[in-house]
């Protein structure tokens, strides 16, 4: 095996996961799973989080996968079904689902169902991707209101700007035009969370927090005393001298100007790290906060030593983790901690520890 491996830590999900209680004490805790859990693995981040009230996935085949491993939790399909023939499904599991559109709402009331099963009922409060207008909501609750295959509505919503200190406030006065307080609610994503406790009521719906990683791009994940879930860690497999004038990597980006060490890494695009990382995105080596050089080739990346001078082959090397917060890696690359977390690719292997 190559030295690169993903570690993913369950204690620092359940840590992570009374962060939110804290910030949301009076909310129920619809903790998101979608895409493998950010790529932290659906099943042992399921267990990890098992304080949760609930699960939310996107596809039906995580939903099952959950149930099969025992998870007997409320699990929310957040885009609903894509057919009406997954209702069977879903009533087979005991699923919830989002409805956010007149089609889903028809598959349901002509839908045949053992029980009937919790709908969150999505208001588009601007962000315009999925979810009712204000006027077709109202319409919407009435009819589903008077279904028997429906037990209970949440009034839901999903916002474009809760990142942003004064993102909220238009979203927010539809809700309150819209949504009504006989029923319950669903609005918070992470970022919301984190600053914006005018969204906490009924059911919150943190992801990216839960992964250790900040929703708010000018605040560290530590600022909110979340924890690192993974770290991508691998080692050095090659040490090279460069003579000034010497070049590193595809397309020679890196030009030494004097000579220097430079270690060679197992870990490449092909791992999920980004191809688009400039010299200068930051890695440790040792222990010691270091950069990368040149260009990111797909099995390896090179990075400079000279403030490393102990390193040898097998030196440890954190692309990303406690010491490396992936927000800054992901900073560096013009991205966001959530698309480096989701795109580590399967060849990589996990370990889960404790
Ligand atoms: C992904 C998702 C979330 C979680 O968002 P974070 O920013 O990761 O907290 C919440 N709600 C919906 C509808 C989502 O799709």
């Amino acid at each position: 095996m190559r030295p690169l491996v993903a570690h993913i830590s369950l204690s620092a999900l359940a840590h992570n996961l009374a962060q939110v209680r804290r910030f949301a004490p009076g909310a129920k805790v619809m903790s998101v799973v979608k895409a493998n859990a950010y790529g932290h693995d659906l099943i042992h981040a399921a267990q990890g989080l098992k304080d949760s009230d609930g699960f939310a996935v996107l596809n039906l085949s995580e939903a099952i996968a959950l149930r099969e491993a025992g998870i007997l939790h409320p699990l929310l399909l957040l885009e609903g079904v894509f057919s009406p023939e997954q209702l069977e499904a879903v009533d087979h599991y005991a699923l919830d689902i989002v409805i956010h559109h007149e089609a889903q709402l028809d598959w349901l009331a002509n839908a045949t169902l053992q029980r009937p099963i919790r709908v969150f009922l999505k208001l588009d409060s601007g962000m315009h991707r999925l979810g009712f207008r204000p006027q077709a909501f109202l319409q919407a609750r009435q009819r589903l209101a008077k279904l028997p295959q429906v037990s209970e509505i949440v009034q839901m919503t999903h916002f474009a700007n809760a990142d942003r200190v004064d993102g909220i406030s238009s979203a927010m006065s539809v809700v309150a035009d819209t949504m009504d307080t006989e029923f319950s609610l669903s609005l918070a994503n992470s970022a919301a969370i984190v600053q914006h406790a005018s969204t906490h009521a009924g059911w919150v719906r943190p992801g990216i927090m839960l992964y250790g990683a900040s929703p708010i791009a000018s605040q560290s994940a530590a600022s909110f005393h979340l924890q690192p879930v993974m770290q991508l860690q691998s080692a050095l497999i090659a040490v090279q001298t460069l003579s000034a004038g010497d070049s590193v990597g595809y397309g020679s980006l890196f030009t030494a100007t004097q000579t220097m060490r430079i270690g060679i890494v197992a870990c490449g695009y092909a791992d999920g790290y980004p191809r688009h990382a400039p010299t200068g995105t930051p890695i440790a080596v040792n222990g010691v906060m270091t950069r990368t050089l040149g260009r990111v080739s797909m099995d390896m990346l090179a990075v400079d030593l000279v403030n490393v001078p102990d390193a040898q082959i097998g030196a440890a090397v954190e692309l990303w983790g406690a010491q490396v917060p992936v927000d800054e890696v992901a900073i560096a690359c013009s991205t966001i901690g959530y698309e480096l977390l989701c795109a580590v690719a399967p060849r990589v292997p996990k370990q889960f520890h404790g």
